[in-house]
């Protein structure tokens, strides 16, 4: 389930920083790092203008750019850097694709990485798994969490812990070397909402809340977005954990793959009473569609920039556009359609999004990001409830395998199949 923005331009105004940014940074929100521009340095002629064009329109700026920010013309393209002092980056263009220069890059593709064996296909690529959300004690902070029955609680961050740790063990027989960016129901990050509560003053101060109450009194209260410890708990789970989690993958890590682990979900309503749905689906996403406000911000901007110029999408698309297929294969979901416009369909599987999430941006190499299964359906609530189990079972009157091992086996064979034909 991906987090859904409550408050528009939520977190937009922000002067005040825990990395304290000048004042002169137009940043997307208090916890973003500064762009550090004169890294594009290593992209220079690296891309050809045709390529950039088609990059721009076809999978970052779909919903258009804006002159303001990024000029092209066929030498190069101009970046605004600083729109007070209006200083702009220049990025020259290679003249054609055989003069194109070979950025350095920490993420191997699959071409490029030595040859596998027929007993480990996957041999020696970093796979770091990404499970979504925290779970255990968070859980209900994070409204990942709904209780239907007399039954144990469901809640996401705990069945996609479940899912990466069946996941680790067959990607390591397989050969992969896999970490984990989340191993346990805690936080990555070392803040807790208790440290964020006046930068969470200041956001709310920014959108016009002025005097916020401190407290809401539970989940139903309609004012709770308005609170102090509700937005500081947003700033704790969400800004502030993706965003170590990405420290984690850049500078420990430093995998050729993230796959981020999500089950998917229709809204629910009270977490008590939920409501079940009839919907049951299946999508995956790689990073882009950034919307012109998005690009407004100068850290959005350059990390577009920095994924567009570093070439993820070639890799993230075709593994992505691979799993799909097999995962609706082993799952028998149907895709996913979007009705928003933050997103555009990518690749020929019918399963494929780009859109710009905080993951899928700031993870420094390919990411696939999947969101199968709603979890408030009545047959997938069946088989969460069923738990985990060898073999098939019948559940919700069909016979077959735990929800975890179906996973884990969609995702093993489209990574088997994008690898054994895209490897040398
Ligand atoms: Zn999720």
């Amino acid at each position: 389930m991906i987090f859904r923005p409550r408050i528009p331009l939520l977190v937009s105004l922000l002067a005040v920083s825990l990395v304290s940014a000048p004042a002169a940074d137009h940043l997307s929100n208090s916890l973003a790092d500064a762009p550090k521009w004169k890294t594009l340095e290593k992209f220079q002629r690296t891309i050809t203008h045709d390529e950039f064009e088609r990059l721009l329109a076809g999978v970052y700026c779909t919903r258009g750019l804006s002159e303001d920010y990024i000029r092209i013309d066929q030498d190069g393209a101009c970046i605004l850097t600083d729109r007070d002092a209006q200083s702009w980056f220049k990025l020259r263009f290679a003249k054609s694709e055989r003069d194109r220069r070979v950025a350095t890059r920490s993420w191997r593709s699959a071409r490029s990485l030595p040859k596998a064996t027929k007993a480990k296909p996957l041999l020696g690529i970093r796979i770091a798994l990404d499970p979504g959300h925290i779970g255990g004690e968070w859980a209900k902070m994070e409204e990942r969490w709904f209780k239907t029955g007399d039954v144990a609680a469901i809640e996401e961050g705990e069945m996609t812990l479940n899912v990466a740790k069946m996941l680790a063990a067959k990607l390591g027989a397989l050969g992969a070397r896999v970490s984990f960016v989340r191993a346990k129901t805690e936080p990555v990050t070392p803040y807790r909402p208790a440290d964020l509560r006046e930068i969470a003053r200041s956001v709310l101060q920014a959108n016009g809340v002025v005097n916020p109450r401190e407290d809401f009194d539970d989940s139903a209260d309609p004012g709770k977005e308005q609170t102090v410890r509700w937005q500081s708990e947003l700033l704790f789970y969400r800004t502030s954990e993706i965003r170590e989690r990405a420290r984690r993958v850049n500078t420990k890590l430093h995998p050729d793959l993230v796959l981020c682990l999500h089950f998917n979900a229709e809204a629910w309503g009270d977490e008590r009473n939920p409501i079940l749905s009839d919907k049951n689906h299946l999508h995956l996403l790689v990073n882009g569609s950034y919307l012109p406000a998005e690009l407004e911000f100068d850290d959005e901007r350059f990390e577009m920039l920095e994924r567009l110029l570093s070439r993820t999408y070639d890799e993230e698309l075709k593994i992505a556009d691979t799993a799909a297929p097999a995962m609706a294969r082993v799952t028998g979901l149907p895709a996913y359609q979007y009705t928003t416009d933050n997103v555009v369909k990518v690749g020929t599987s019918g399963y494929v999004y780009a859109r710009n999430l905080v993951a899928t941006r700031l993870y420094q190499c390919p990411v696939v990001y999947f969101e199968p299964y709603v979890m408030n359906s009545f047959d997938v609530v069946a088989r969460i409830q069923a738990g985990d189990y060898e073999g098939t079972r019948m559940v919700n009157g069909v016979e077959r395998m735990s929800i975890y091992r179906e996973y884990v086996e969609g995702v093993v064979e489209g990574l088997l199949e994008y690898y054994k034909t895209a490897r040398r």
